[in-house]
């Protein structure tokens, strides 16, 4: 079961929860205030890369292929 990150439109508490897929979607109970207006926030481990920006390409290989 993945762990979905909720905010709380209420209190504005973020909490995490595991939630079968199915339900992912739906407004989960605030542990904080006890509301049940949440929404889900986008994973974090969707986001990937993003960080790299030097597009080089691989290093070369430095040893000689005639030894
Ligand atoms: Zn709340």
């Amino acid at each position: 079961m993945p762990l979905y990150e909720y905010a709380c439109h209420e209190c504005g508490e973020v909490f995490e929860k595991l939630v079968s897929m199915s339900k992912a979607d739906a407004p989960q109970v605030c542990p904080a205030c006890g509301g049940g207006q949440s929404r889900r926030k986008l994973s974090s481990f969707a986001v990937s890369g993003g960080g790299r920006s030097s597009g080089g390409s691989m290093p070369a290989p430095v040893s000689s292929p005639f030894t």
